[in-house]
């Protein structure tokens, strides 16, 4: 088991964002997370990577309690996390910003003084390969001298994944990758996030495009209006009534 989500809850004032919420997650698995808006699959983001605390439960990751730890020791632990909304730093090449993805793992720094010892040269080098490698494999190692913001959008995405990527994960949560995706960006986001499977890295995934969910995931959670509606393989929440109702059948 790489996560166990004990019975959370989280309250904004008077709203029930989560309640008693709980799954688990095993090694090297796609899961999923689902529901309709507002059903409080981001705030569940924001549980496991401490942007909020929760108001109850337990965060237990890879055998330790890490409820309530500061997100970048949340981060150097294992996960890592994209954003809804693309966060890239978008003045910057692609290759800079997955070295800064990369930075907490590296003691030298990117950026940091010209007066750079040899040990520091030669680990920025290993960090300026392993970026490189990264590139390579979300497919935009020849846009590496791009800045961000001129990248298709799928690619923005793609280069997201890679940034995440390269704080070394073994469990990687996925943010609605595939909003505002076209086909075959789709297509190529699928094949991205199953290499990043056969990496032995976890996935956690919030999606709202269902054949990609149905056809990615091992497992899915459906969260609806911050409960746990049902739990299972795709096959079954296809065929999950509850679920129908809430949520597949308003598609
Ligand atoms: P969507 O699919 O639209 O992204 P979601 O399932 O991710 O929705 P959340 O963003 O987790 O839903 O929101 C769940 C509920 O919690 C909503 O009612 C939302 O307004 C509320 N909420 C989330 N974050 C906060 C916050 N920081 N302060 C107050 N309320 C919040």
């Amino acid at each position: 088991m790489v996560i166990e989500v004990k019975n959370i809850t989280k309250n904004f004032g008077g709203i029930s964002a989560l309640k008693d919420v709980s799954f688990s997650i095993n090694k090297g698995e796609i899961f999923g997370l689902i529901g309709p808006n507002g059903a409080g699959k981001t705030t569940m983001f924001n549980m496991i990577t401490n942007i909020y605390e929760p108001t109850s439960g337990e965060i237990i990751f890879q055998g330790e309690n890490i409820t309530g730890i500061k997100p970048y020791k949340i981060t150097e632990k294992g996960i890592c996390r994209t954003y809804q909304n693309i966060r890239l730093f978008s003045q910057m090449s692609t290759l800079h910003n997955v070295m800064v993805g990369g930075h907490s793992q590296s003691h030298s720094g990117v950026f940091s003084s010209v007066f750079r010892t040899k040990a520091q040269r030669k680990e920025e080098q290993l960090l300026i390969e392993r970026s490189e490698e990264l590139l390579e494999l979300v497919g935009l190692l020849e846009h590496k001298d791009t800045i961000a913001e001129n990248l298709a959008y799928g690619q923005q995405r793609r280069l997201e994944i890679a940034r995440a990527l390269a704080s070394n994960p073994s469990l990687l949560l996925l943010d609605e990758p595939a909003a505002g995706m076209n086909e075959k960006e789709t297509d190529s986001l699928y094949d991205l996030i199953k290499t990043v499977q056969s990496r032995g890295i976890t996935v956690l995934i919030i999606e709202h495009d269902m054949p990609l969910v149905m056809k990615l995931c091992d497992r899915i959670t459906v969260l609806n209006f911050g409960e746990k509606l049902a739990e299972g393989t795709p096959e079954e929440i296809q065929n999950n009534e509850a679920v129908i109702e809430a949520y597949l059948g308003k598609e």
